[in-house]
């Protein structure tokens, strides 16, 4: 079966999703490709032990490690993509992430735009993902056109008593951005009940800034917009002189179809993106489509993070937790060689998400039950930037499977950043705390399963010997190829990334609906 379409957008994530939505007003007639299917709305949605310890939503993928080791990634294959199961911490990069930046473990690049030429798109994503904040109270943040469209996520009490003392103490707290569709004015108006299920689970009743929920189900009544799901896309087709794509090979309801468009876009996350160009290999392009540079796969990034679970004395019965931010060591100065990275509050733990831990913080509490440990727990998520290395790589074996090498850099900074958070818990009363594994997301055990935030495997750049893509993020080896995710971060500084991503898909989108009316 064949058939031809104006653009091809393979992925329907963060990326891919926010990519057709800005595209579908042209009229241009879209094809977007999900090998997932839609998430079902089931009461395992909020159940921690389904999603947590059965790892219902993750994917059945199994991919190798540098060793040759098999492990499930903790991906997640849905029309929304990984945004489905997200925190839905939607923060912008700061200035000087977008410049090039001295770490412990190496350098992260200048990306080929700066922060202000790229402030219009983040404005555009957040009131398009109607994120709750306030612009202004992070010391650190760039320059905003446009206050976020909805205050932020009010504290609860045990979060503002930590809010407060932080501020007493010297600290510039601030109002974590989330993207959850909550009017704390008008409760009964909004669909967020408010529940602590943003991080980490699918929402129920559609109230997270979702991809699935902000992107593209506003569009499937549109008839210039056709989704397929179940659509996995296996390789991408070219012409004699592998200039431009001319069919995108598909396998669906195990059928194969090959689809046809003057423009494709592949959105399919980090690792799978590098995976699709790679087994995409032709004469012309030997080493993988647009892979003159040899570029395609590597430099894979996904932060250095660490979970921590701090154990007050009194109870802490936050339901929403993550109202909190702190950059105030994201930056070196102040006495930090090394910029550390970002501190935030994270979804609040239970009992169940936390069994894996059970013998650990029965130590560290040892009067508690788990009930008891989760009531008294104060949850923070450390992110410090993962620096660009060649050698940690995607690679795709004969039959397809995906090959991750990968060595977390940045380690003496993350230590600093817990050694900084040490110090905060002391002055706000939490001075037991217990590190969790930085998959604790999904209960794994294996830190290259922890793919939630990759990046960076097919970066964009002027320099064709050194990126994949040009500034538009289109490769540079073709005509009428665009990578519109996560991939092209040529760096991914110490913040959530899906807003990013958003941003820069907006910012493509546009430059596609120029491009296909001229
Ligand atoms: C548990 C969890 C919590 C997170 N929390 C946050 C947070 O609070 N804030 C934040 O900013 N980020 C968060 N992230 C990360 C964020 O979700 C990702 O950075 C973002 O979704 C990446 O966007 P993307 O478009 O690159 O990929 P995705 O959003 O994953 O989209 C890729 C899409 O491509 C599809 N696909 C894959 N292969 C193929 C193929 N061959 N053919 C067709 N389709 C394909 C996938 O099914 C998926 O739908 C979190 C992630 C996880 C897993």
């Amino acid at each position: 079966m064949t058939d031809h379409f104006d653009v091809i957008i393979a992925g329907s994530g963060a990326g891919g999703g926010t990519l057709a939505h800005t595209l579908a007003p042209s009229g241009k007639r879209i094809l977007l490709l999900e090998r997932g299917d839609f998430l079902p709305r089931e009461t395992e949605n909020w159940d921690p032990g389904a999603v947590f310890v059965d790892g219902r939503y993750v994917s059945e993928d199994t991919w190798y490690d540098a060793d040759g080791k098999p492990f499930q990634p903790q991906s997640h294959y849905f029309v929304g993509g990984a945004t489905k199961m997200y925190g839905a911490a939607l923060y912008r990069l700061r200035p000087e992430d977008f410049g090039e930046m001295k770490h412990a473990d190496g350098v992260s690049p200048a990306w080929p735009l700066s922060y202000d030429e790229f402030e219009p798109w983040y404005t555009k994503a957040e009131w398009l993902y109607q994120v709750r904040g306030v612009h202004g109270e992070d010391p650190t943040e760039g320059h905003w056109s446009r206050q976020y469209p909805w205050p932020p996520v009010s504290h609860e009490s045990r979060v503002q008593q930590i809010f407060d003392a932080l501020t007493a103490g010297g600290y510039h707290p601030f109002h974590a951005p989330c993207g959850i569709l909550l009017d704390e004015a008008r409760r009964p108006a909004s669909a967020c009940i408010r529940c602590a299920w943003c991080d980490g689970y699918p929402c129920l009743v559609h109230a997270k800034s979702d991809a699935e929920a902000i992107a593209v189900r506003p569009l499937l009544d549109r008839p210039n917009v056709t989704l397929l799901v179940n659509a996995e896309v296996e390789r991408l087709q070219t012409d004699p002189g592998g200039g431009a794509v001319t069919g995108v090979v598909v396998s669906r309801d195990g059928k194969r179809e090959i689809y046809e468009a003057d423009v494709v876009a592949v959105c399919a996350g980090a690792a799978n993106t590098a995976r699709i160009l790679l087994r995409s290999d032709s004469d012309r392009h030997p080493n993988g489509l647009a892979n003159g540079s040899d570029q395609v796969g590597r430099n894979y990034m996904c932060h250095n993070s660490k979970a921590i679970v701090a154990l007050g004395a009194e109870d802490n019965d936050t339901v929403f937790q993550k109202t909190l931010g702190l950059n105030d060591f994201y930056l070196p100065g102040s006495g930090r060689q090394w910029p550390l990275g970002n501190i935030q509050m994270l979804g609040k733990s239970n009992a169940m998400a936390m069994k894996g831990e059970e013998p650990k913080l029965t130590k560290l509490a040892p009067r508690w039950s788990m009930a008891e440990v989760a009531r008294h727990a104060v949850d923070f998520w450390l992110t410090t930037e993962d620096v660009p290395e060649p050698g940690n790589r995607v690679t795709v074996d004969a039959d397809g499977s995906i090959h991750l090498a990968y060595r977390q850099t940045n380690d003496e900074e993350a230590d600093g950043l817990y050694h900084e958070l040490r110090k905060i818990l002391n002055h706000v009363g939490l001075a037991e705390h217990h590190v969790l594994h930085k998959n604790f997301y999904a209960s794994m055990d294996i830190p290259v399963a922890a793919v939630a935030h990759q990046a960076g495997t097919c970066r964009f750049g002027t320099d064709p010997a050194t990126s994949v893509l040009d500034v538009n993020c289109k490769a540079h080896e073709l005509d009428n190829l665009y990578i519109v995710d996560t991939s092209f971060f040529p760096s991914i500084g110490a913040v959530n990334p899906a807003l990013t991503a958003m941003a820069n898909a907006i910012r493509v989108g546009e430059h596609l609906a120029v491009r296909l009316t001229s």
